[in-house]
């Protein structure tokens, strides 16, 4: 039997529902979410990103201070655009589109940022705050990948995770989140990598295998469990001459081979995809709400 999509387009629709009654009663009292944007240089891909988030934002009622500063800005002009939005109190969130220019220090410049205004929950006050289990902002990909599974209803607690990948944007997080005690959690995690012996051993143990490596066909059907759970983090083009645009988006998994045998999995695209941005307005409104009282 062919596995049951999780829908991530229509789960981000709904959410993103919810999320604009909670910019409206925010209205109600006086107070318009604010994301500060910074783009730094013109790299094409970070130019749409940063334009799907801005367009979410508008569509919900979030006001978004766009900063696009050119590929040659100084580490202390960037130090200095992000200070102004610290003390800005009209921004609740600051979105600072990775990856910079070379010449400029990353870590620094998310340091910088003030932890509660940190929506992509990247300051390492809050990943180590996500790490102990305190209330913090998480970052988007994985909280959004929690979401989809709480949302199916899988049953999460109990189950053996296994997570292919251990960045600190999605590997990691994903699974310190779903090994914590709570809700939609509780879950016994693996993680696999490429110094991992044997990943297929590991990956046919999964009752919910999730995968953020990066690379086309890394999990195929015979690497899968018998009615697992499958979400596909990767996104990856490939050339495909008879589309318009000269190429297409696949994920990490065979999808055709793999959806033979899951109970459910995320298509690429409109899997984890739509829930990035969504977690992303999600956090941004949860700062003004908290900066609200
Ligand atoms: P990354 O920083 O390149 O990390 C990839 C991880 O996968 C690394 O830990 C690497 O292991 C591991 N890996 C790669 N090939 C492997 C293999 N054959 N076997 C086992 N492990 C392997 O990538 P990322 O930033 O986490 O992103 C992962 C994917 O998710 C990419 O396709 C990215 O485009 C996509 N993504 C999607 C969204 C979204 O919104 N949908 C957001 C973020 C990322 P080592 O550590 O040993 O090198």
């Amino acid at each position: 039997m062919a596995a049951k999509i999780i829908d991530g387009k229509q789960i981000a629709h709904d959410l993103r529902a919810e999320i604009r009654k909670d910019v409206d009663a925010l209205k109600a009292r006086g107070i318009t979410p604010g994301l500060g944007v910074i783009l730094v240089g013109d790299n094409p891909a970070s130019k749409s990103y940063v334009t799907a988030k801005e367009k979410a934002c508008e569509e919900i009622g979030i006001l978004s201070d766009d900063n696009r500063i050119p590929a040659t800005a100084t580490q202390a002009e960037l130090l200095a655009l992000i200070n102004r939005m610290n003390r800005d109190p009209r921004i609740h969130g600051i979105l600072l589109q990775l990856p910079l220019p070379k010449h400029l220090n990353e870590s620094e410049a998310l340091l910088a940022i003030d932890p509660a205004k940190d929506i992509d929950g990247f300051h390492p006050v809050n990943v180590g705050r996500m790490v102990i289990g305190e209330k913090t902002y998480f970052p988007c990909t994985p909280h959004g990948v929690v979401k989809l599974l709480a949302r199916i209803g899988a049953p999460v607690s109990g189950a053996h995770v296994v997570v292919v990948g251990r960045s600190n944007i999605v590997g990691k997080p994903v699974a310190i989140m779903l090994l914590q005690k709570a809700p939609d959690a509780n879950a016994t995690v693996t993680i696999c990598h490429t110094g991992t012996r044997d990943m297929a051993f590991h990956t046919r143990q999964a009752d919910i295998l999730i995968v953020a490596a990066g690379r086309p066909n890394t999990i195929t059907a015979d690497m899968v469990k018998d009615q697992a759970i499958v979400i596909d983090v990767g996104v990856n083009r490939i050339e495909d001459a008879s589309r318009k645009a000269g190429f297409r988006l696949v994920g990490d998994v065979d999808f055709e081979g793999v959806s033979r045998k899951a109970s459910w999995i995320t298509p690429v695209p409109g899997g984890v995809g739509p829930m990035t941005i969504t977690m992303l307005l999600h956090n941004t409104v949860e700062s003004a709400r908290l900066a609200a009282g």
